[in-house]
């Protein structure tokens, strides 16, 4: 049956969600997800939000998608091993090696393959089930009805569930596909996030992959400080590329005829009542078209203004977002001036240090 998937980036996330219509809702447990760990749950949050979505006949389903290394897999089982106690219906997930540990001790549960694992083709799709899942979410890179069927057709040889993202951000070559971000790796700020179980977890901040969040240079071009470390070729690709919302909102219904399995918003940063509002209009459109009556136009008036907000909000952080790179850079200028100064005959008054103290004040 298909599955309307909503953001629960806070515990009154969740409870809108629910309340707008979402069949399930996805969280993240504090530092194993790829977002900041202000939208993520503590230990304890978890097993109240499975409860509040099974007494509505909903599921809850939990982010474990940033990268996991093998070392870790002893603390995530111990994790994996509560929820599957609580009740949990799903881990959405990106390492091969995490999806097969858990797998092996759950083999019942479902495994969704994180759109980080960027699944476009079938050895993608074959790599994931053998890992254990059972259902991938289509990297953003495909947005075309076409390319989508497509990929359907595959996935049905393959034997493997195709979830899609209907409302998400796009990134610039599919979510999980770039890597833009490890030209900004000397930025990198590590933060060590508390678990009200007792566990803690260190995750990388520009890095989300290392459950942190992206600074998001591939927006910030326009300011020389961010330019300048890409190199020629990509800056040139980046004036071309699309890093703008990734929305599916008019082949809803072909996709729900298509046999997909899950619909997914992304968001777990938005403000709660945002996702509500963008969880009830994909309900309207899902139950309408499930009754011969899609009124797709009428979807589009309603989430127009909800798009906007959206951006505005988007917009808003990824300024901060540069603000807190921009912060960084001039730290490490700075750092790397007052190295020179201690270890060089270096003339404080020359035009070289001027320009440099220029420079690291931004
Ligand atoms: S926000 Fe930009 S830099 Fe960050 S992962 Fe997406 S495309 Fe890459």
């Amino acid at each position: 049956m298909l599955e309307l998937l909503s953001p629960g980036g806070t515990m009154e996330m969740v409870r809108e969600a629910l309340r707008a219509g979402a069949d399930s809702v996805y969280v993240g447990p504090l530092g194993w997800s790829r977002r900041e760990a202000a939208y993520e749950l503590p230990h304890h949050q978890i097993l109240e939000v499975v409860q509040m979505a099974h007494d509505q006949g909903a599921k809850l389903r939990v982010a474990l998608n940033a990268d996991i290394e093998n070392a870790d897999h002893g603390e995530m089982m111990q994790k994996v091993e509560a929820y599957a106690r609580w009740g949990v219906d799903g881990f959405i997930m990106k390492t091969p090696e995490a999806m097969r540990t858990v797998h092996a001790r759950f083999p019942e549960i479902t495994i969704h393959a994180s759109v980080g694992c960027n699944v476009r083709d079938r050895a993608a799709m074959e790599r994931v089930k053998e890992a254990g899942a059972t259902q991938f979410v289509a990297s953003t890179a495909l947005n075309t009805y076409e390319r989508i069927a497509t990929l359907k057709r595959t996935a049905d040889e393959v034997g493997i569930g195709v979830e899609l993202l209907i409302h998400s951000n796009r990134c610039v070559t599919g979510v999980g596909g770039c890597r833009l971000y490890d030209y900004f790796a000397p930025y990198f700020e590590e933060e060590t996030v508390h678990d009200s179980d007792g566990s803690t977890r260190i995750k990388l901040i520009g890095n989300p992959d290392k459950g942190g969040v992206c600074y998001r240079p591939c927006l910030g071009t326009h300011i020389p400080q961010i330019a300048e470390k890409f190199p020629a070729k990509v800056l040139t690709y980046l004036e071309k590329s699309n890093n703008e919302i990734y929305a599916l909102l008019e082949d809803v219904p072909k996709y729900i005829a298509l046999g997909v399995t899950t619909l997914k918003i992304q968001g777990r940063e938005y403000p709660a009542p945002l996702i509500a509002q963008l969880t009830k209009i994909y309900r309207r459109l899902i139950d309408q078209t499930k009754n011969g009556m899609a009124d797709v136009g009428a979807a589009r008036a309603a989430l127009d203004p909800v798009v906007a907000e959206r951006d505005e909000c988007r917009n808003a952080k990824t300024q901060k977002l540069h603000e807190r790179l921009m912060a960084k850079v001039s730290e490490d200028l700075h750092r790397r001036l007052v190295t020179q100064m201690e270890t060089t005959d270096w003339d404080p008054n020359s035009e070289e240090a001027r320009l440099r103290r220029a420079e690291s004040r931004g």
